[in-house]
């Protein structure tokens, strides 16, 4: 049972960031962890952070999508917790993957900034009186957990992400000079979490220290491609560096989309299919191929999208909700910006290798 938990907790270790390009949503490890009525389980068990990467997957139809772990300092010595899994949530610290704040610090208030001000939702139960971003609420559902609401405001970038930030702490996880998950990696350019804002100073929020400003920071967009409801393809649009979109694009840098193609997607999608880039905070898409781009434009995850073809070689500003079709099931959208309406052929949970001993799941 051990090594199985090990490998749940491997495969949930794949899927926590605190880097905003590849997360979906922010959550307080310490809640999630003691959501016992999820599972009748332990009253703190931290392969329950799982269930709440799964309801995030089926909730934005992205079985990639990672999540955003904040845990109060209080946490890494919380003994309802195993020495084991309070050793793991040290090392996912450690490697920046959960980010860890004083004791003096409420994670949720944390949790709540670091939403606001990356324009991800926050999960949690808590009512959040007065909260003006987006808040998903978990609730018990068959197979695990689900989330429900997600509607409010999507906050435009703040100033404080334009700039680079380091942290004056040696090796600090959030905001190390070079180490960290930050520095190559499969997103190029690489996110940096949000700074804690006190009394609108950039300030570490792990180690309180005043952030120096080490220079500008583009704006980049995540992006995925989606082949017949599964996402195939990640990858980040930064301002000042075009990505091609094709079956096989003459730009080595362009997503690839050939090997995820059949039938008649294989005639329709042109080589160098489309080109997208980031102008400011404004998506562009330009349509370069033969039959042609549709952008399906939507004005939230819930509305229903009205087709806009393309004019040939000439860039078209993308809404943060909508997607583009370059063939009938092939299609581009915000990696931040999914809804499970898009449509999920496939998902698989974290929980794969969960044992059944260890968290009993609700019947589907
Ligand atoms: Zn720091």
């Amino acid at each position: 049972m051990r090594f199985e938990v090990t490998r749940a907790l491997d495969a949930i270790e794949r899927r926590l960031s605190t880097d905003p390009l590849r997360t979906g949503a922010v959550v307080d490890l310490g809640e999630a962890v003691r959501l016992a009525e999820l599972d009748g389980g332990r009253p703190a068990q931290l392969i329950r952070v799982g269930l709440v990467i799964d309801a995030l997957s089926r909730q934005v139809g992205d079985d990639g999508v990672a999540l955003y772990p904040v845990a109060s300092r209080g946490l890494l010595s919380d003994t309802d917790l195993t020495s084991n899994e309070r050793m793991v949530i040290r090392r996912w610290s450690d490697d920046g993957l959960v980010e860890v704040v004083p004791a003096e610090v409420p994670a949720l208030a944390r949790v709540c900034e670091a939403a606001a001000l990356i324009g991800q939702p926050v999960i949690t139960r808590a009512p959040l009186p007065g909260y003006a971003g987006v808040r998903f609420a978990l609730k018990v559902a068959p197979g695990g957990a689900a989330l429900e609401g997600g509607l409010g405001t999507t906050p435009k970038r703040h100033e404080v992400l334009g700039r680079r930030w380091q942290c004056p702490v040696p090796d600090c996880a959030s905001f190390g000079s070079t180490a960290g998950p930050f520095s190559g990696g499969a997103v190029r350019d690489g996110g940096q979490p949000p700074p804690q804002l006190v009394r609108g100073v950039p300030c570490c929020p792990r180690h309180g220290e005043r952030l120096v400003d080490a220079g500008s920071q583009p704006s980049a967009v995540p992006m995925v491609a989606r082949i017949e409801g599964v996402v195939r393809e990640r990858f980040v649009v930064t301002e000042g560096r075009p990505v091609s979109v094709g079956r096989s694009p003459d730009d080595r840098a362009g997503v690839v989309l050939g090997p995820y193609l059949d039938g008649e997607a294989v005639r329709r999608v042109s080589r160098n299919h489309l080109r997208l880039e980031l102008r400011g905070d404004e998506l562009l898409v330009t349509d370069l191929s033969t039959n042609g781009t549709v952008v399906m434009s939507r004005s939230g995850p819930r509305a229903a999208p009205r087709p806009i073809g393309l004019p040939h070689d000439r860039p078209h500003p993308l809404g943060e909700w909508d997607f583009v079709q370059l063939h009938q099931g092939v299609e581009l959208s915000r990696a931040d910006r999914q809804s499970a309406a898009d449509g999920m052929a496939q998902q698989q949970s974290v929980m794969g290798d969960a044992p059944t001993m260890a968290i009993r799941m609700p019947r589907p």
